[in-house]
C-alpha cells in the first residue's frame, strides 16, 4: 500500500486513476464474457475478483488517500467492481443454462432402444408346489373351489363342529375382523384360519357327490420367525359321495404322494383328533430323503426325519356327521372324506428350505432356483 499522500492528488495513485479503473473494469468483462465454461469463468472469477485482482488491490489504495480524494475514487472503484459482480452474475447463468440444455441432450435415455438383458423374474415355489398338488387331484376328477380370505366365524368354526369355547376360537389363534354380536345372534367375522370353510361352501353350492380340493391362503396369530408365519398356505381336500370308506382316503393319499414324491412311496395313519373328522388321523409318509433307512441305522442319520424313516404330512378323516348336517348333507346317505396339510411345510422339508422367513421376503434369489416346475 502507498504511503499517504501529503495533499489531495488522485493522480498520484496510479492505481486509481479513473482511466485506470475503466481498464481494470474492461478486462475483467471482456475475461467474464470469453468465458466458454463455467470452470472458465470460475478461473476468470478469480482472476478480476479476487483479493489478488487489479480491482481489489485497487480497492485497498483507497485508504492511503487524503480524505477528500477517498468519496470519489471509492464511488469509481465500487461502481467498477459492481458493473462486474453484474456480469458475472449474468454470465454465470447463462452458462448454467447452456450446461443443463447440454446434460439433458447428452444424458436422455431412450427409453425406447432394444434392451437384451431384463431380468427373468420367478414364480414362487408356494404357487408352483401348490399348482402341482392341484394337477394331482384335477386329473382325479375334483374341482378346484376357492373362497373367501375374510369368512364369517360360522363358516370358519361353527360349521366345522368348532364348539364356541373350542381353544382354536381364543383370540391367542384368530385374526378377528369384528367380533359376534350376542344380542343378534351374529356371526363374528375372521381372516380363515384353515381352508376349511371353502369345504362348507362347497358343500352348500353342490348336489352330492362332491369332489373338491381347496388350496389358499390361512391366517393365524403367529409371530414370524424361522418356523411360523402368521400368512401361510393350506390344500384341503374333500370328497363326499355314497359309501365312501377310509379305504378310499387311503388309496387317495398313496396316489398323492406317488406322483410327488416318487412310486415307491407309502403313508400311514395314525389315530388323532379333529373336531370336523370322526375317525381322525395324522398322515405320515415314508421319508423321501431316506426311504428309511436312517431307521436304527446311525451310520446313515437322517436330518429330513430326524432318522424316524416317517414325515409328518398333515391330518385327515373322515367328514363328521354333525359337519354333513350343517351343510345340508343327509349323513344317512353319504359318507365322505377330508384331508389338509400346509403348502410352507412340505415346501421346507421337500427343499431344505430352513428358515420360513425366506419364502415370504420375495428375494428372487430366492425362488429363482426352484425353476418353473418343482
Ligand atoms: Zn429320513
Amino acid at each position: 500500500m502507498s504511503a499517504p499522500n501529503k495533499s489531495y492528488d488522485p493522480v498520484e495513485v496510479e492505481a486509481l486513476k479513473p482511466e485506470e479503473i475503466e481498464r481494470m473494469r474492461d478486462e475483467a468483462l471482456a475475461a467474464l464474457a470469453a468465458a466458454a465454461d463455467l470452470e472458465a469463468l470460475r478461473e476468470a472469477k478469480a482472476a478480476h475478483m479476487g483479493d489478488r485482482s487489479p480491482l481489489a488491490l485497487a480497492n485497498r489504495e483507497i485508504g492511503a488517500l487524503p480524505p477528500q480524494a477517498k468519496a470519489e475514487a471509492g464511488k469509481r472503484v465500487g461502481m467498477a467492481r459492481g458493473a462486474v459482480n453484474k456480469a458475472l452474475a449474468a454470465r454465470q447463468a447463462e452458462l448454467e443454462a447452456e450446461r443443463d440444455a447440454r446434460v439433458l441432450v447428452e444424458e436422455a435415455v431412450d427409453v425406447t432402444l432394444p434392451y437384451d438383458r431384463v431380468p427373468a423374474g420367478a414364480r414362487h415355489p408356494l404357487t408352483t408346489i401348490g399348482e402341482r398338488i392341484e394337477d394331482v387331484f384335477v386329473a382325479m376328477g375334483y374341482e378346484v373351489a376357492e373362497g373367501p380370505e375374510v369368512e364369517a366365524e360360522w363358516f370358519n368354526f361353527d360349521a366345522l363342529n368348532l364348539a364356541p369355547d373350542h381353544p382354536a376360537r381364543t383370540m391367542q389363534d384368530t385374526f378377528f375382523v369384528r367380533g359376534a354380536k350376542k344380542e343378534v345372534a351374529d356371526s363374528g367375522v375372521v381372516l380363515r384360519t384353515h381352508t376349511s370353510p371353502v369345504q362348507i361352501r362347497s358343500m352348500l353350492d353342490r348336489e352330492p357327490p362332491v369332489y373338491v380340493i381347496c388350496p389358499g391362503r390361512v391366517y393365524r396369530t403367529d409371530e414370524l420367525d424361522a418356523t411360523h408365519t402368521p400368512v401361510f398356505h393350506q390344500v384341503e381336500l374333500l370328497a363326499i359321495d355314497e359309501g365312501l370308506t377310509m379305504a378310499d382316503l387311503k388309496g387317495t393319499l398313496d396316489h398323492m404322494v406317488r406322483v410327488l414324491f416318487g412310486e415307491d412311496m407309502r403313508t400311514r395313519l395314525r389315530p388323532s383328533y379333529f373336531p370336523f373328522t370322526e375317525p381322525s388321523a395324522e398322515m405320515d409318509m415314508v421319508c423321501f430323503a431316506c426311504r428309511g433307512e436312517s431307521v436304527g441305522n446311525p451310520d446313515k442319520a437322517c436330518r429330513t426325519c430326524s432318522s424316524e424313516g416317517w414325515i409328518e404330512l398333515g391330518g385327515c378323516g373322515m367328514v363328521n356327521p354333525r359337519v354333513l348336517t350343517a351343510a345340508g348333507i343327509d349323513p344317512e346317505k353319504y359318507s365322505g372324506f377330508a384331508f389338509g396339510f400346509g403348502i410352507e411345510r412340505m415346501l421346507m422339508f421337500r427343499h431344505n428350505v430352513e428358515d420360513m422367513r425366506d419364502m415370504v421376503e420375495g428375494d428372487v434369489r430366492f425362488t429363482r432356483p426352484f425353476g418353473m416346475e418343482i
